[in-house]
């Protein structure tokens, strides 16, 4: 039995009468889809199209993640507090953390 014929050759029209219909073609599997879906039931992609919940770029400072970076300054400022940590992260980038910068960051902080 031949099995290669991939598209039969009404395709096309079923194609554009599901679209006429309210369905759309994913963009990645080109596979007709309802026009509502916001993702793809037979490849999983994500349709850009609506808001994407996903890879929320958020400006959180994750005083959690232990970086070496965090962990020096827990070393340095035993007495900081988390919300501390987070403001000075937030203040100041690790190159930034300067022996002068330490001064001025007790004092604002008034550590030490
Ligand atoms: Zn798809």
């Amino acid at each position: 039995m031949p099995n290669a014929i991939l598209i039969k050759p009404d395709q096309k029209s079923i194609e554009e009468k599901a679209i006429a219909g309210g369905m759309k073609k994913c963009p990645f599997c080109a596979e007709i889809i309802k026009d509502e879906a916001v993702k793809c039931r037979y490849c999983h992609e994500w349709l850009g199209d609506k808001e994407q919940s996903e890879s929320t770029e958020s400006s959180l400072i994750s005083v959690n993640e232990e970086s070496e970076y965090i962990k020096n300054l827990r070393e340095h400022f035993s007495s900081m507090s988390i919300d501390q940590l987070a403001v000075f992260k937030e203040t100041y980038n690790e190159d930034e953390y300067t022996p002068e910068a330490r001064v001025v960051i007790n004092d604002e902080f008034d550590l030490l």
